[in-house]
């Protein structure tokens, strides 16, 4: 049954396909950019250099120091040499903690951008920008850090490992799979949602084994894609919750941990949204949504426990505390003695209850 609902598309240009890399110069034109800030992370500095190589005349500079939950330290120094090179706009290549330092760049100065993803995680169809000062991280939401236009090019992501493939794609499903039971859930999202969570589940089993596999890279991404504008579009729950706690407390690795805690977010909210978990279990081609997640993370070989990643067991309390704390909005009340077993059980790497 379709019942009321509310449904705001964010604006945003999208480049999708092989060799799209190519289009960058008529897209950097386009936003009327005389001046590119290339931006990358030091993993990634020759595909930077390729695409200035590429942007000729158009490259302002380019700047290699994009690190993991933004840290303004960096954004500073991003900052500096923005206006050094006076660049009109920036080009971030990379993934989310690349993105995330355009965004800061934008949000500072007004300066467009473009985003040349390079894994699943999503952060180039969003308004959030996640930033870390002193150690401490925190979350805004804003108009100003929506990239302008967003080149997809899968050629750049088949040099991702085939474990971070991974990862970063269970990345991705936990932004649809918390979408389709989202309190602003609606027909148009839901139905990006499952097809983004088909289109990873179905691509990425293909690239464990065969990395170099375009076509299902192609699937992949365009999975990303979507589930992309889940993440952006409506407000996410449990899940994503306790990796912002988990994460910031014990910081740990983003999309390893996604990929631990889904499968056990998911058993959490199962019976309080049988909706969103028959589409979910659908979508992975399975009868149940956390085991056919739990599942799917076995095959892909991820990580399975918090412990194995960096978590300490004498955390699972405190997280358990922090998590019901300025809680998102969770199809299900959030009971901490509940959570801290459903913490435990993924710190332990056990199937979800
Ligand atoms: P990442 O950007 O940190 O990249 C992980 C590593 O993979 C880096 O060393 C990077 O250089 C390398 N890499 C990326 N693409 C590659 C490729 N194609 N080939 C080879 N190496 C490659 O990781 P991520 O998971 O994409 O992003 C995580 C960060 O993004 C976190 O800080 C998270 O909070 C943020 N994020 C933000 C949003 C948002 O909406 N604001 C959404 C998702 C993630």
């Amino acid at each position: 049954m379709i019942g009321s609902f509310t449904y705001e598309s964010l604006p945003c240009r999208v480049v999708f396909g092989s060799g799209t890399l190519g289009t960058v110069n008529a897209e950097v034109r386009r936003l009327g950019g005389k001046r590119a800030l290339v931006l990358t992370s030091s993993q990634q500095m020759t595909q930077g250099v390729s695409l200035a190589d590429e942007l000729g005349s158009l490259c302002a500079g380019i700047f290699s120091d994009a690190t993991m939950h933004t840290p303004v330290e960096v954004t500073e120094r991003a900052l500096t040499a923005l206006r050094t090179c006076q660049a009109d706009c920036v080009i971030s290549l990379g993934g989310g903690s690349t993105i995330g330092l355009g965004k800061a760049l934008a949000l500072r100065t007004g300066v467009n951008q473009l985003c040349i993803p390079t894994t699943y995680a999503g952060s180039e169809m969003t308004p959030i920008l996640g930033e870390t000062r002193d150690g401490r991280k925190t979350a805004l939401r804003s108009a100003a850090v929506l990239p302008e236009t967003v080149v997809y090019d899968v050629d750049l992501t088949m040099t991702l490992p085939a474990k971070l493939a991974a990862t970063s794609g269970i990345n991705a499903i936990a932004h649809a799979a918390e979408a389709l039971y989202a309190q602003e859930a609606n027909p148009v999202i839901s139905l990006m949602a499952e097809e983004g969570i088909r289109a990873l589940a179905h691509a990425l089993p293909v690239i464990a084994v065969t990395s170099d596999d375009h076509d299902a890279r192609t699937e992949a991404l365009y999975g990303a894609w979507f589930c992309g504008v889940c993440l952006g579009t409506v407000g996410m729950a449990l899940h994503h919750k306790l990796c912002h706690v988990l994460g910031g407390r014990f910081d740990l690795p983003h999309s390893e941990m996604h990929a631990i805690v889904l499968p056990h977010a998911l058993a959490y909210n199962a019976a309080a949204a049988p909706d969103a978990a028959a589409r979910i279990a659908k979508a992975v081609d399975a009868n149940n949504a956390a085991a056919g997640l739990f599942d799917l993370s076995r095959r892909l070989g991820t990580k399975r426990g918090l412990r194995e990643i960096g978590m300490p067991e004498d955390g699972i309390d405190r997280a358990a505390d922090l998590a019901i704390v300025d809680a998102y909005w969770n199809p299900r009340s959030l009971e901490r003695d509940a959570i801290r077993d459903l913490i435990a059980r993924a710190w332990a790497g056990e199937p979800p209850a």
